[in-house]
């Protein structure tokens, strides 16, 4: 087993010294990060000096990069979790004249339409329940029908359930219709390969502690250059203005209006380069879908059932109905397990009865093994 671990160390520093964490995290997110990832946390940085914005001007271009193979694009980073940027990008995209779509099927989706409440942004939910997945000729035919709308925003992966939805079909109808596109890809940035101008994208959000494997502290936006740059004087807010975030970003090259996450920042980096080590975005996905698939198989030996269906079933975390025996309870099996080196993730599905395993993060093959025996054993309501 190679593990990115063993190459890029950050100098002066003794990896293998540091601290096992006491439990792998099967969550998406915070998750699992390497030791080095954590080691380059290990200094301080000055937020306006040349050393430390030189590290945000990398991570801008090699995030443009990783989204694209396209011509203007550009990346801005905005402090906070996801929904931070999420949030940013919606109160800054929108004029007030305008008009947000919001196909939804979990509660991430829900979450963009609460936002646009909040802000009092004039919006619409197409709601397709919580295990089908959106209808790129539905959301077509709703921009035909519907021309007050001027923006859609859609979750790719869907981290309620983990379904994935058809964002580049969707995309194709958006860009059809002439509007404007903004995609949650939250949690599946950085773990499955897609191109930002391929699928339509004007706006791609994520952040630093999903499939890129960072810690948490900021999100970013990969944005076209030309939608962003009309956005000018839009924001609903000070402190979330995309735009202004951007033009300072871009203008200071690097500078970050306000106090910044420095030491998540250069961790941030680092898990990029341990990214490019791994073989790039293909070969994480490989490794991610490699894992999905062998919890999947091993916990239906163990008499588990997946909510999806596997051809709407993402590789970044699954769905498990609870068991229906009478002794079983979520918060026991999960203390179980954790007992035993693991700790999962309680279920967000509104009208089932699930919880979650995501497999993302420093989490190989040998560690979903290592899952499956612990979780025979954890199983306490079958003996
Ligand atoms: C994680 C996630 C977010 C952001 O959640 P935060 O808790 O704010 O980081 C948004 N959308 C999706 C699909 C996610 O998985």
């Amino acid at each position: 087993m190679i593990t990115a671990q063993t190459t890029i160390k950050p100098a002066g520093i003794d990896i293998d010294a540091l601290p096992d964490n006491p439990y792998l995290l099967l969550t998406p997110g915070p998750l699992s990060t390497s030791k080095t990832v954590k080691a380059a946390m290990l200094r301080d940085w000055c937020t306006w000096d040349d050393d430390y914005n030189g590290i945000v001007q990398k991570i801008r271009r090699r995030l443009t990069a990783l989204a694209t193979a396209a011509e203007g694009f550009t990346a801005v980073l905005m402090q906070g979790s996801g929904t931070f940027a999420v949030e940013a990008t919606i109160t800054t995209a929108l004029p007030a004249d305008g008009r947000l779509l919001v196909p939804a099927n979990g509660a991430y989706g829900r979450r963009i339409a609460e936002i646009a409440r909040r802000a009092g942004i004039d919006h619409t939910v197409m709601s397709f329940g919580e295990t089908e997945a959106a209808d790129a000729g539905a959301v077509a035919r709703k921009l035909a029908d519907d021309t007050g709308i001027t923006h859609v925003a859609v979750v790719h992966c869907e981290t309620t359930t983990g379904m994935l939805n058809p964002v580049a079909e969707i995309g194709a109808a958006v860009k059809a219709a002439g509007r404007t596109y903004i995609v949650d890809a939250m949690s599946s940035f950085g773990g499955i390969p897609m191109d930002a101008a391929v699928i339509g994208a004007d706006f791609l959000v994520s952040s630093a502690n999903k499939c890129i494997q960072g810690v948490p502290g900021f999100g970013f936006v990969i944005a076209r250059r030309a939608v962003l740059e009309a956005c000018a004087g839009r924001a609903r807010s000070l402190s979330m203005d995309l735009y202004d975030q951007w033009r300072v970003m871009e203008t200071a090259k690097g500078k970050w209006r306000f106090t910044s996450p420095t030491h998540t920042v250069r961790a941030f980096y680092q898990a990029l380069l341990e990214l490019e080590e791994e073989g790039g975005v293909a070969a994480r996905h490989e490794r991610y879908r490699g894992n999905q698939r062998r919890l999947s198989a091993g916990m239906e030996k163990l008499g588990f059932r997946s909510l999806l269906p596997a051809a709407i079933q993402s590789p970044i975390i699954t769905a498990f109905h609870n068991p229906e025996h009478p002794d079983y309870n979520f918060r026991r099996f999960y203390d179980e397990l954790k007992e035993r080196g693991f700790v999962i993730y309680p279920g967000k599905v509104s009208d089932v009865d699930t919880f979650r395993m995501g497999n993302i993060g420093e989490v190989y093959a040998a560690d979903i093994d290592r899952l499956l025996a612990a979780m025979a054993q954890a199983a306490y309501w079958r003996a």
